[in-house]
């Protein structure tokens, strides 16, 4: 299969050999043709899989097709959970579009409302919004939605899950109803398809990766430890090879900001990345770990929704994210596109019963190995008591202050430990997660 045979025009192909894509992910062969010809699209693909190549091509090639965008009045409007996945899907457009005379712009919370009016008012072909930003400037007049021929829903699921359903059918009532409708989601679960019957016209469905599973490629250790010693094993770990990029997982912002001092004192260069931060100072935090400057970079879980960053080889879980999705999420960011991944966690006695959720839902093995020095006092449990941390808590006892120890750089890479382990070792599959309650998380803002 190849783009020439999915219709695409020669300018877009075109930028497809300068960005290196030899030939469509499993989704963009699955999608592409469908959006071409106009249908509405239910597409189930996780981030990782070439989602946004896989609406932003057909996307792009109906917006060169038709006159220019009027005044205030986008022709195309993407909708996502957050601000970097926002960011990112326009960076992707841009890339795509390189040889099409098509504008597009951001809009999003967190800067300064002017240049996105000004944007505005010049005309512009694409609008990639997160919603409640996107509100803003429809009650202050400066966005009309009336002439949107494509709305893209991306990651409609996390959307959901922040709450923003209420702000997502202000802006469909705003919308034209004669459109295209394109919902990207990393799960059918069942609100998905609700919004789906509510909004969408005969909706074609395509489903990549059956839900809730990862990339086979991706191998998951965890180590147990005791919560105290939770900052001493991460940088255990990160030494192992301090040029290595890494992404590690907070569950809280605070968390997150102290891992980063803690790190830093170590000699590690780290940054944050939050809901807390400032938009100027997440961007920041990104692009020095793109380049570089960053080998460390400590995410919350909503702040790191649409983060794309090219085949890590390794994602660290400080915390266990509070929702097993969660994890899921977590590790897309290893092991894409055919690369080895590995997520190693670090996991408290308190959330044995967090792992206890995440071995439910993965369809694949767990190795579970003390590292020599961090032996837990307590061990894990598996059993249905096994203890969680409070939600919104940081869920862990207070850590030790003071100087981190060891931590040099020893050369070699990390090696996760034999699974041997009286803790259980090597996880038996889960069986799915046919009979699971998906837990609403409390709305929150990226
Ligand atoms: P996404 O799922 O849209 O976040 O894409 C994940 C990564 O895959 C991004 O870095 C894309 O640049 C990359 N990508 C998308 N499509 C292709 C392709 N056909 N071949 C190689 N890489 C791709």
């Amino acid at each position: 299969m190849s783009f020439e045979s999915l219709g695409l025009a020669p300018a877009l192909l075109r930028a497809l050999v300068e960005q290196g894509y030899a030939q469509p992910t499993p989704i963009q062969a699955a999608a592409i043709p469908i959006v071409l010809e106009g249908s509405d699209l239910l597409a189930a693909a996780q981030t990782g899989t070439g989602k946004t190549a896989a609406f932003a091509l057909p996307l792009l090639q109906h917006i060169a097709n038709g006159p220019p965008a009027g005044t205030r009045r986008p022709r195309a409007l993407v909708l996502t959970p957050t601000r970097e996945l926002a960011a990112q899907v326009h960076d992707n457009l841009r890339d795509y579009g390189k040889h099409m005379r098509i504008t597009s712009t951001t809009i999003f919370g967190g800067v300064s409302m002017g240049p996105q009016m000004q944007a505005l008012r010049r005309g512009v072909d694409v609008v990639i919004a997160t919603p409640g930003r996107l509100i803003d400037h429809m009650q202050q007049r400066s966005l009309d939605l009336s002439g949107v021929e494509v709305l893209v829903l991306d990651e409609a699921d996390r959307m959901l899950d922040m709450g923003f359903l209420p702000a997502l059918k202000r802006i469909l009532a705003a919308l034209p109803r004669q459109r295209q409708t394109l919902l990207f989601s990393a799960t059918f679960a069942p609100p998905i398809k609700a919004l789906a019957m509510q909004f969408m016209h005969e909706p074609r469905e395509v489903s990549v990766t059956p839900a809730n599973t990862v990339a086979t490629t991706v191998t998951h250790h965890v180590h147990p430890v005791d919560a105290a010693k939770k900052r001493d094993l991460l940088l255990h770990v990160l030494s192992q090879d301090s040029r290595r990029q890494t992404l590690v997982f907070s569950r809280t912002k605070h968390g997150a900001d102290k891992l980063v001092t803690y790190l830093g004192v170590a000699g590690l260069r780290a940054a944050a990345i939050h809901g807390n931060k400032s938009q100027n100072a997440r961007t920041r935090a990104l692009s020095d770990f793109k380049t570089g400057r960053v080998t460390v970079l400590v995410a919350t879980d909503i702040a790191a929704r649409g983060i794309d960053i090219d085949q890590l080889p390794i994602v660290i879980n400080f915390d266990l994210p509070m929702v097993a999705e969660d994890y899921v999420h977590r590790i897309g960011r290893t092991g894409r596109a055919g690369a080895d991944g590995m997520a190693v966690s670090l996991v408290s006695h308190e959330e044995s019963g967090l792992l206890r959720d995440i071995r439910k839902l993965l369809k694949q093995d767990i190795a579970i190995s003390d590292v020599p020095g961090f032996e837990p006092s307590h061990p894990l449990r598996t059993d249905a008591g096994a203890p969680r941390p409070v939600q919104g808590g940081q869920g862990q006892r207070p850590q030790r202050q003071g100087r981190p120890q060891g931590g040099r750089p020893q050369g070699g890479g990390y090696r996760p430990h034999n699974p041997a382990h009286p803790h259980g070792s090597s996880e038996r599959p889960a069986e799915g997660n046919r009979n699971r309650q998906r837990r609403r998380r409390p709305a929150a803002k990226a």
